[in-house]
């Protein structure tokens, strides 16, 4: 059996590497072999988990992971591919601080102005979350603006609260939930994440690990259509250092972005494939990495010093050293600008520099509203690195018509889909998809794996809902 794998990001990896390490080693004479071909256009794996340089003497680091930065305690595959690999997460407090001045700024440390008066909303909330651990299916449907609207909660806690949150989950689901609720602060906890270590380094080491395990590897290599033969067979075209080839393979999977499978589908593409991938929303943002700490100062409070005024009565026990940042947009409720402070963040930074001499990255939401921006307000000479990404947009009508249908193609005509798009955008969802994949073309789940309940849960609940299988 040959497959064929497009995309070279963590799910296609994922997918890769389980198949050929069930694989290995066999022949047709015994179990069955496969041939595993990964095929990614860039020139090395990864995908969306980058790092770029950075200068050492100036910054305490040689490099800097610029977009994925970290996971919660769930990222349990994640977590085993570094170990395997010889790299290791780092466990981090997530502290946060969101909007500016007395009647904007809260945080997950202590009660702030702005938690006294909003303190009936957010009681009443934690009624509306116990509810929908019951009524999820229904209530997760819905936009979050309508539930807000439908229970009656004031228009200053959805703007400044709820929907700043939104962007880091408040999850109902034990498994990927990040927060616990605290009826007096929204926020009651400083829940532990795991910086990754150095992104580039690990897909490097991933990428000798899979050749090791025979996985033929096509690196800069576009694959441009492909085509469905009568035989069952699929004939896969791509573009090599602008040389045109083929080879025909017995299943594909898909672990690139959706309007990619598009493009490559072509007139190939059957109604329910156009139905289910074309409604796969997205959004350009860029994200900024920078060390303005002017700019930052004036959308956010970075330091003990820059909130004694409002909470003077903050715990002296409590240093405010937050590293995730929200900004929400004046006037433009749900409009959010978000930073993350590197140096507090990423392990291989000291934490103990001086806030003047930080990174951070802000990242600017939704090319189409760039007049919402703040983005020129960063001085152009402290900006180190601008770049442009494809984010999936979480929204109702993804679920309703994408992830609902998306197990109807999923394995039709021997092709199958991965990727943090075919549920939630993160790192752990795009592994665990493409092993699901594995899975569905013979693969076996590692048994240490299938020893950790919380890691297995996961894995079900995605086939469930992906394959409408439960193995
Ligand atoms: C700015 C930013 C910050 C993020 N931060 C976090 C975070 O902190 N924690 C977290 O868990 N997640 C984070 N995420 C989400 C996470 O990065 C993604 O969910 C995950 O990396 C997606 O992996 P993937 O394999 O699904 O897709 P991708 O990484 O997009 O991989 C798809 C691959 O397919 C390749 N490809 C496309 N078309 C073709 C073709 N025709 N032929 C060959 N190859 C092709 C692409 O080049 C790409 O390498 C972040 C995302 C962004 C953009």
């Amino acid at each position: 059996m040959r497959i064929v794998i497009i995309g070279g990001g963590a799910a296609g990896c994922a997918c890769a590497s389980l198949l050929a390490k069930t694989f290995k080693g066999r022949t047709s004479a015994d179990r069955g072999a496969a041939e595993v071909l990964l095929f990614e256009k860039n020139e090395v794996l990864g995908g969306q988990a980058t790092s770029i340089d950075i200068d050492a003497k100036q910054y305490g680091a040689s490099f800097l992971n610029d977009g994925v930065q970290g996971g919660s305690p769930a990222f349990k595959h994640t977590f085993r591919q570094f170990r395997a690999l010889g790299l290791e997460e780092k466990e981090v407090e997530l502290k946060i601080s969101f909007g500016h001045g007395r009647d904007g700024f809260w945080t997950n440390m202590f009660e702030t102005p702005l938690t006294r008066t909003l303190k009936t909303d957010i009681k009443r909330f934690g009624t509306l979350l116990t509810w929908m651990r019951f009524i999820e299916p229904i209530l997760g449907l819905l936009p979050i603006w309508i539930i807000m609207n439908l229970f009656r909660f004031s228009k200053d806690f959805g703007a400044r609260m709820v929907y700043p949150l939104m962007a880091l989950f408040l999850g109902t689901d034990p498994l990927m939930k990040l927060w616990e609720y605290d009826p007096n602060r929204l926020l009651g906890s400083v829940p532990k994440m795991y910086a990754f270590p150095e992104l580039r380094e690990f897909y490097r080491r991933w990428m000798r690990d899979l050749e090791e395990d025979d996985v033929q590897i096509y690196v800069n290599s576009s694959v441009s259509r492909i085509r469905y033969q009568t035989n069952g067979r699929i004939e896969v075209g791509y573009i090599h250092n602008d040389q045109q080839s083929t080879i025909t393979v017995d299943q594909l999977v898909f672990a690139c972005e959706p309007s990619s499978i598009i493009e490559i589908l072509g007139d190939q593409a059957s109604w329910m494939q156009r139905k289910i991938l074309g409604n796969v929303p997205y959004f350009h943002d860029v994200s900024v990495t920078h060390t303005d700490v002017d700019y930052m100062r004036k959308y956010y409070h970075l330091d003990s010093d820059s909130v004694e005024d409002i909470a003077p009565d903050m715990p002296m026990s409590s240093k405010f050293d937050p590293m995730y940042f929200i900004h929400p947009v004046d006037d433009h409720p749900g409009k959010v600008e978000m930073s993350f402070d590197c140096t507090r963040y990423q392990p291989q930074f000291n934490s103990h520099t001086p806030v003047d001499r930080h990174i951070f990255q802000t990242i600017f939401l939704n090319k189409s509203e760039q007049e919402l921006w703040t983005k020129d307000e960063i001085n152009k000479d402290k900006i180190l690195y601008e770049k442009w990404w494809w984010q999936l947009g979480h929204r109702w009508s993804h679920y309703a018509r994408t992830v609902l249908f998306l197990a109807s193609i999923n394995g039709r005509r021997n092709t199958y889909y991965a990727g943090s798009w075919t549920l939630v955008n993160m790192h752990e969802m795009a592994i665990v998809s493409g092993i699901a994949c594995a899975i569905r073309l013979g693969a076996e789940y590692p048994q240490d794996l299938n020893g950790d309940p919380s890691a297995s849960k996961l894995l079900r609940l995605y086939m469930l809902l992906a394959h409408w299988r439960w193995k």
